[in-house]
Protein backbone atom coordinates (compact mmCIF):
# COMPACT_ATOMS: atom_id res chain seq x y z
CA UNK A 1 0.00 0.00 0.00
CA UNK A 2 1.48 3.61 -0.70
CA UNK A 3 1.66 6.07 2.25
CA UNK A 4 -1.28 8.25 2.78
CA UNK A 5 -0.76 11.60 1.91
CA UNK A 6 -1.65 14.80 3.96
CA UNK A 7 -5.00 15.64 2.02
CA UNK A 8 -6.28 19.08 1.88
CA UNK A 9 -9.20 18.62 -0.31
CA UNK A 10 -11.65 21.67 0.62
CA UNK A 11 -14.46 18.45 -0.01
CA UNK A 12 -14.70 15.27 0.05
CA UNK A 13 -12.23 15.65 2.79
CA UNK A 14 -9.89 13.68 5.38
CA UNK A 15 -11.94 11.35 7.59
CA UNK A 16 -10.21 10.20 10.95
CA UNK A 17 -8.00 7.25 10.17
CA UNK A 18 -9.54 4.74 13.73
CA UNK A 19 -12.95 5.78 11.72
CA UNK A 20 -11.76 4.70 8.71
CA UNK A 21 -10.20 1.36 9.86
CA UNK A 22 -13.08 0.60 11.60
CA UNK A 23 -15.32 1.17 8.46
CA UNK A 24 -12.94 -1.52 7.06
CA UNK A 25 -14.21 -3.86 9.10
CA UNK A 26 -17.89 -3.27 9.49
CA UNK A 27 -18.14 -2.79 5.44
CA UNK A 28 -17.33 -6.46 5.17
CA UNK A 29 -19.37 -7.50 9.04
CA UNK A 30 -20.99 -5.46 11.54
CA UNK A 31 -21.77 -5.89 15.03
CA UNK A 32 -21.18 -9.84 14.13
CA UNK A 33 -23.92 -10.30 11.85
CA UNK A 34 -22.19 -11.95 9.26
CA UNK A 35 -23.61 -8.80 6.87
CA UNK A 36 -21.59 -5.70 6.03
CA UNK A 37 -23.11 -2.03 6.66
CA UNK A 38 -23.47 -1.33 3.71
CA UNK A 39 -25.78 -4.59 2.87
CA UNK A 40 -28.59 -4.44 5.80
CA UNK A 41 -31.97 -3.25 5.44
CA UNK A 42 -32.68 0.45 6.85
CA UNK A 43 -35.59 -0.74 9.01
CA UNK A 44 -33.50 -3.90 10.37
CA UNK A 45 -32.39 -4.34 14.26
CA UNK A 46 -28.41 -3.41 12.91
CA UNK A 47 -29.24 -0.30 11.33
CA UNK A 48 -32.07 1.04 13.69
CA UNK A 49 -29.50 0.75 16.26
CA UNK A 50 -26.83 2.52 13.98
CA UNK A 51 -28.97 5.42 12.98
CA UNK A 52 -30.53 6.01 16.57
CA UNK A 53 -26.80 6.52 18.07
CA UNK A 54 -26.02 8.36 15.18
CA UNK A 55 -28.89 10.74 16.70
CA UNK A 56 -28.14 10.51 20.35
CA UNK A 57 -24.00 10.78 19.55
CA UNK A 58 -25.01 14.43 17.40
CA UNK A 59 -27.32 15.35 20.30
CA UNK A 60 -24.51 14.76 22.45
CA UNK A 61 -21.63 16.66 21.06
CA UNK A 62 -23.71 19.67 20.16
CA UNK A 63 -25.78 19.95 23.10
CA UNK A 64 -28.94 20.17 20.51
CA UNK A 65 -32.29 20.90 22.50
CA UNK A 66 -35.01 18.56 23.15
CA UNK A 67 -37.25 20.84 20.62
CA UNK A 68 -34.61 20.36 17.99
CA UNK A 69 -35.16 17.42 15.21
CA UNK A 70 -31.98 16.25 14.02
CA UNK A 71 -32.14 15.01 10.31
CA UNK A 72 -30.70 12.78 8.04
CA UNK A 73 -31.21 13.84 4.57
CA UNK A 74 -30.07 13.75 1.18
CA UNK A 75 -29.53 15.81 -2.16
CA UNK A 76 -26.32 18.03 -0.79
CA UNK A 77 -26.00 20.78 1.39
CA UNK A 78 -27.36 22.41 -2.58
CA UNK A 79 -30.74 21.02 -2.00
CA UNK A 80 -31.27 23.00 1.36
CA UNK A 81 -30.66 25.87 -0.72
CA UNK A 82 -34.64 25.14 -2.03
CA UNK A 83 -35.69 23.08 0.38
CA UNK A 84 -35.39 25.80 2.88
CA UNK A 85 -37.15 28.24 1.48
CA UNK A 86 -40.05 25.76 -0.23
CA UNK A 87 -40.19 25.54 3.43
CA UNK A 88 -40.36 28.59 5.17
CA UNK A 89 -40.51 31.53 2.88
CA UNK A 90 -44.32 32.43 2.14
CA UNK A 91 -45.76 33.51 -1.25
CA UNK A 92 -44.58 37.40 -1.23
CA UNK A 93 -43.02 37.11 1.33
CA UNK A 94 -39.01 38.11 2.06
CA UNK A 95 -36.19 36.23 3.33
CA UNK A 96 -32.63 38.15 4.38
CA UNK A 97 -29.29 36.53 2.98
CA UNK A 98 -26.10 37.83 4.14
CA UNK A 99 -24.10 37.02 0.94
CA UNK A 100 -20.24 36.28 1.54
CA UNK A 101 -19.24 34.04 -1.28
CA UNK A 102 -20.64 31.89 -3.48
CA UNK A 103 -22.47 28.96 -1.70
CA UNK A 104 -24.86 32.14 0.10
CA UNK A 105 -25.34 33.31 -3.43
CA UNK A 106 -26.23 30.32 -4.99
CA UNK A 107 -28.70 29.63 -1.79
CA UNK A 108 -30.23 33.26 -2.78
CA UNK A 109 -31.16 32.60 -5.98
CA UNK A 110 -32.86 29.34 -5.18
CA UNK A 111 -35.09 31.29 -2.45
CA UNK A 112 -36.25 33.89 -5.11
CA UNK A 113 -38.08 30.68 -6.62
CA UNK A 114 -40.16 30.93 -3.54
CA UNK A 115 -40.77 34.74 -2.91
CA UNK A 116 -38.47 37.74 -2.51
CA UNK A 117 -34.67 37.13 -1.48
CA UNK A 118 -33.48 39.70 -0.27
CA UNK A 119 -29.39 40.44 0.15
CA UNK A 120 -29.22 41.87 3.63
CA UNK A 121 -25.22 42.14 3.23
CA UNK A 122 -22.58 41.61 0.30
CA UNK A 123 -18.95 41.58 0.35
CA UNK A 124 -18.92 40.52 -3.30
CA UNK A 125 -17.42 43.85 -4.10
CA UNK A 126 -14.29 43.61 -1.99
CA UNK A 127 -13.72 39.99 -3.35
CA UNK A 128 -15.36 38.21 -0.74
CA UNK A 129 -12.68 38.97 1.41
CA UNK A 130 -14.43 39.30 4.46
CA UNK A 131 -17.44 38.85 6.77
CA UNK A 132 -19.90 41.70 6.91
CA UNK A 133 -20.51 43.63 9.95
CA UNK A 134 -23.57 45.75 11.60
CA UNK A 135 -22.68 48.76 9.65
CA UNK A 136 -22.75 47.00 6.03
CA UNK A 137 -26.03 45.25 6.81
CA UNK A 138 -29.17 46.13 5.49
CA UNK A 139 -32.28 43.94 6.55
CA UNK A 140 -35.57 44.01 4.93
CA UNK A 141 -38.44 45.06 7.39
CA UNK A 142 -39.99 41.51 8.33
CA UNK A 143 -38.35 38.71 6.86
CA UNK A 144 -38.79 35.23 7.72
CA UNK A 145 -35.48 34.60 8.54
CA UNK A 146 -32.15 35.22 7.65
CA UNK A 147 -29.99 32.75 6.08
CA UNK A 148 -26.15 33.19 6.28
CA UNK A 149 -23.06 30.53 5.43
CA UNK A 150 -21.18 30.26 8.86
CA UNK A 151 -17.89 29.28 6.72
CA UNK A 152 -16.89 30.75 3.10
CA UNK A 153 -14.79 27.60 1.66
CA UNK A 154 -13.72 28.84 -1.37
CA UNK A 155 -12.68 32.24 0.29
CA UNK A 156 -11.43 31.42 3.50
CA UNK A 157 -13.61 33.71 5.75
CA UNK A 158 -15.62 32.54 8.72
CA UNK A 159 -18.44 34.11 10.95
CA UNK A 160 -16.93 34.47 14.89
CA UNK A 161 -20.57 34.09 16.09
CA UNK A 162 -23.99 34.12 14.55
CA UNK A 163 -25.30 37.42 13.00
CA UNK A 164 -27.73 39.58 15.00
CA UNK A 165 -31.33 39.39 13.12
CA UNK A 166 -34.34 41.02 13.15
CA UNK A 167 -36.56 40.28 15.91
CA UNK A 168 -39.12 37.84 14.45
CA UNK A 169 -36.81 36.30 12.44
CA UNK A 170 -35.37 32.70 12.53
CA UNK A 171 -31.75 32.55 11.57
CA UNK A 172 -30.90 29.65 8.78
CA UNK A 173 -27.41 28.53 8.17
CA UNK A 174 -25.76 26.56 5.94
CA UNK A 175 -21.99 25.15 7.75
CA UNK A 176 -21.30 22.73 5.59
CA UNK A 177 -17.29 23.01 6.23
CA UNK A 178 -17.18 24.01 9.41
CA UNK A 179 -20.02 22.50 11.42
CA UNK A 180 -18.83 20.67 14.70
CA UNK A 181 -15.70 22.03 14.06
CA UNK A 182 -16.25 24.31 17.53
CA UNK A 183 -18.85 24.37 19.45
CA UNK A 184 -22.11 26.25 18.79
CA UNK A 185 -25.05 27.07 20.23
CA UNK A 186 -27.75 24.96 18.43
CA UNK A 187 -30.75 27.54 20.42
CA UNK A 188 -29.31 30.64 18.33
CA UNK A 189 -30.68 28.74 15.16
CA UNK A 190 -33.74 27.75 13.74
CA UNK A 191 -32.34 25.87 10.88
CA UNK A 192 -28.57 24.91 10.71
CA UNK A 193 -27.78 22.42 8.19
CA UNK A 194 -24.54 20.88 6.38
CA UNK A 195 -23.23 18.29 4.02
CA UNK A 196 -21.35 16.26 5.68
CA UNK A 197 -18.38 15.49 3.40
CA UNK A 198 -16.23 18.46 4.86
CA UNK A 199 -16.31 17.97 8.48
CA UNK A 200 -18.51 14.91 9.62
CA UNK A 201 -18.56 12.36 7.04
CA UNK A 202 -18.22 11.06 3.31
CA UNK A 203 -20.65 12.84 0.53
CA UNK A 204 -24.44 11.97 -0.10
CA UNK A 205 -25.54 12.61 3.36
CA UNK A 206 -26.45 16.21 5.09
CA UNK A 207 -27.16 16.79 8.52
CA UNK A 208 -30.22 19.35 9.41
CA UNK A 209 -31.47 20.17 13.00
CA UNK A 210 -34.35 21.93 12.60
CA UNK A 211 -36.12 23.13 15.93
CA UNK A 212 -39.75 21.92 15.92
CA UNK A 213 -41.99 24.87 15.51
CA UNK A 214 -40.90 25.17 11.86
CA UNK A 215 -41.55 21.38 10.57
CA UNK A 216 -44.36 22.37 8.63
CA UNK A 217 -44.07 23.93 5.75
CA UNK A 218 -46.09 26.95 4.70
CA UNK A 219 -47.10 25.98 1.43
CA UNK A 220 -48.36 22.19 -0.58
CA UNK A 221 -45.20 20.48 -1.49
CA UNK A 222 -44.34 16.89 -2.61
CA UNK A 223 -43.67 14.20 0.14
CA UNK A 224 -39.63 14.50 -0.31
CA UNK A 225 -39.17 18.09 -0.27
CA UNK A 226 -41.06 18.67 3.72
CA UNK A 227 -38.83 18.63 6.76
CA UNK A 228 -41.92 16.94 8.23
CA UNK A 229 -41.95 14.05 6.32
CA UNK A 230 -38.08 13.26 7.31
CA UNK A 231 -38.75 14.96 11.30
CA UNK A 232 -41.96 12.21 11.57
CA UNK A 233 -40.45 8.91 10.28
CA UNK A 234 -37.23 9.73 11.52
CA UNK A 235 -35.31 10.19 8.43
CA UNK A 236 -36.47 6.91 7.39
CA UNK A 237 -39.98 8.00 5.15
CA UNK A 238 -37.29 6.09 2.27
CA UNK A 239 -34.06 4.33 2.40
CA UNK A 240 -31.47 6.79 3.76
CA UNK A 241 -28.17 6.89 2.98
CA UNK A 242 -27.21 3.94 5.78
CA UNK A 243 -23.82 3.91 4.70
CA UNK A 244 -23.40 7.65 5.03
CA UNK A 245 -24.98 7.53 8.48
CA UNK A 246 -23.17 5.24 9.65
CA UNK A 247 -20.20 7.11 9.17
CA UNK A 248 -21.21 10.21 10.49
CA UNK A 249 -21.99 8.19 13.38
CA UNK A 250 -18.53 7.10 13.51
CA UNK A 251 -17.47 10.41 13.18
CA UNK A 252 -19.98 11.78 15.72
CA UNK A 253 -18.40 8.81 18.44
CA UNK A 254 -14.84 9.83 17.57
CA UNK A 255 -15.34 13.21 18.34
CA UNK A 256 -16.97 12.76 21.30
CA UNK A 257 -13.80 10.37 22.26
CA UNK A 258 -11.28 13.33 21.03
CA UNK A 259 -13.19 15.54 24.03
CA UNK A 260 -16.15 17.08 22.55
CA UNK A 261 -16.19 20.12 20.03
CA UNK A 262 -14.08 22.82 22.46
CA UNK A 263 -11.72 20.34 22.39
CA UNK A 264 -11.78 20.26 18.94
CA UNK A 265 -11.98 23.98 18.40
CA UNK A 266 -8.89 24.45 20.00
CA UNK A 267 -6.78 22.12 18.16
CA UNK A 268 -8.33 23.35 14.97
CA UNK A 269 -7.38 27.13 16.37
CA UNK A 270 -3.71 25.88 17.00
CA UNK A 271 -3.58 24.21 13.44
CA UNK A 272 -4.79 27.07 11.53
CA UNK A 273 -2.20 29.00 13.48
CA UNK A 274 0.28 27.01 12.22
CA UNK A 275 -0.44 27.92 8.73
CA UNK A 276 -1.15 31.64 9.00
CA UNK A 277 2.16 32.20 11.41
CA UNK A 278 3.81 31.07 7.61
CA UNK A 279 1.90 33.24 5.99
CA UNK A 280 2.41 36.46 7.96
CA UNK A 281 6.19 35.85 8.37
CA UNK A 282 7.27 37.51 5.58
CA UNK A 283 6.07 39.55 2.36
CA UNK A 284 6.44 36.39 0.19
CA UNK A 285 2.79 35.20 1.15
CA UNK A 286 -0.52 36.89 0.82
CA UNK A 287 -3.41 36.05 2.78
CA UNK A 288 -6.85 35.94 0.38
CA UNK A 289 -8.92 36.56 3.59
CA UNK A 290 -8.90 39.56 5.92
CA UNK A 291 -7.05 38.82 9.06
CA UNK A 292 -9.87 39.90 11.20
CA UNK A 293 -12.51 37.34 9.17
CA UNK A 294 -10.01 34.07 8.47
CA UNK A 295 -11.19 30.57 8.76
CA UNK A 296 -9.60 28.20 11.14
CA UNK A 297 -10.82 25.43 8.35
CA UNK A 298 -10.15 26.63 4.97
CA UNK A 299 -6.74 28.70 5.04
CA UNK A 300 -6.42 30.71 1.74
CA UNK A 301 -3.04 32.50 0.17
CA UNK A 302 -1.26 33.26 -2.66
CA UNK A 303 2.59 33.88 -3.73
CA UNK A 304 3.78 36.89 -5.47
CA UNK A 305 2.71 35.51 -9.13
CA UNK A 306 0.67 32.91 -10.38
CA UNK A 307 3.80 31.48 -11.88
CA UNK A 308 5.12 31.07 -8.38
CA UNK A 309 2.14 29.27 -7.28
CA UNK A 310 2.03 26.85 -9.95
CA UNK A 311 5.76 25.62 -8.56
CA UNK A 312 4.54 25.75 -5.28
CA UNK A 313 1.87 23.54 -5.86
CA UNK A 314 4.16 20.90 -7.36
CA UNK A 315 6.66 21.06 -4.96
CA UNK A 316 4.27 20.80 -2.40
CA UNK A 317 2.59 17.45 -3.89
CA UNK A 318 5.92 16.20 -4.67
CA UNK A 319 5.93 16.12 -1.35
CA UNK A 320 2.87 14.25 -0.21
CA UNK A 321 1.15 17.71 1.00
CA UNK A 322 -2.18 16.60 -1.44
CA UNK A 323 -5.02 18.80 -2.64
CA UNK A 324 -3.68 22.40 -1.82
CA UNK A 325 -4.74 24.16 -5.14
CA UNK A 326 -7.07 26.95 -4.59
CA UNK A 327 -10.40 27.31 -6.27
CA UNK A 328 -10.65 27.88 -9.28
CA UNK A 329 -12.57 31.50 -9.19
CA UNK A 330 -10.04 32.28 -6.38
CA UNK A 331 -6.60 30.50 -8.14
CA UNK A 332 -3.45 30.40 -5.24
CA UNK A 333 -3.28 28.12 -2.69
CA UNK A 334 -6.38 26.72 -0.04
CA UNK A 335 -5.11 24.20 2.82
CA UNK A 336 -8.42 22.54 3.65
CA UNK A 337 -8.01 21.54 7.52
CA UNK A 338 -11.30 20.23 8.90
CA UNK A 339 -11.27 18.15 12.30
CA UNK A 340 -10.15 14.90 11.05
CA UNK A 341 -6.28 16.36 9.67
CA UNK A 342 -3.65 15.79 11.88
CA UNK A 343 -1.66 18.59 12.99
CA UNK A 344 1.58 16.97 11.67
CA UNK A 345 0.14 17.93 8.00
CA UNK A 346 -0.01 21.20 9.21
CA UNK A 347 3.53 21.53 10.72
CA UNK A 348 4.45 19.94 7.61
CA UNK A 349 3.12 22.39 5.65
CA UNK A 350 4.28 25.14 7.38
CA UNK A 351 7.44 24.26 6.93
CA UNK A 352 7.20 23.53 3.00
CA UNK A 353 5.81 26.99 3.31
CA UNK A 354 8.98 28.76 4.57
CA UNK A 355 11.28 26.57 3.00
CA UNK A 356 9.77 27.69 -0.03
CA UNK A 357 9.94 31.28 0.94
CA UNK A 358 13.61 31.37 1.40
CA UNK A 359 13.83 29.49 -1.94
CA UNK A 360 11.58 32.35 -4.15
CA UNK A 361 11.66 34.97 -1.92
C1 LIG B 1 -19.38 22.29 -0.26
C2 LIG B 1 -20.39 23.30 0.14
C3 LIG B 1 -21.70 23.28 -0.35
C4 LIG B 1 -22.16 22.30 -1.41
O1 LIG B 1 -22.45 21.10 -0.86
P1 LIG B 1 -23.07 19.92 -1.77
O2 LIG B 1 -23.21 18.84 -0.77
O3 LIG B 1 -22.07 19.65 -2.85
O4 LIG B 1 -24.36 20.38 -2.32
C5 LIG B 1 -22.60 24.22 0.12
N1 LIG B 1 -22.22 25.13 1.03
C6 LIG B 1 -20.97 25.20 1.51
C7 LIG B 1 -20.62 26.24 2.51
C8 LIG B 1 -20.02 24.29 1.09
O5 LIG B 1 -18.78 24.34 1.58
Amino acid sequence: MTERAFNFSAGPAVLPEPVLREAQRDLWDIADSGVGIAEHSHRGKVFTRVIEEAEADCRALAGVPANYKVLFLQGGASSQFFMLPANRLPEGGTADYLDTGSWSSKAAKEAAYYGTAHVAASTKAAGYDHIPDAAETNYSSDPAYVHFTSNNTIFGTQWKTEPEVPAGAFVACDASSDIFSRPVDVERYGILYAGAQKNIGPAGVVLALVREDLLEPVRELPTMQRYATFAESDSLYNTPPTFGIYLMGRVFKWLLAEGGLAAVAKRNEDKAGLLYGAIDAGEFYRGAARADSRSLVNVTFTTPSPEIDARFLEEAAAQGLAGLKGHRSVGGMRASIYNAFPRAGCEALARFMTDFAAKHG
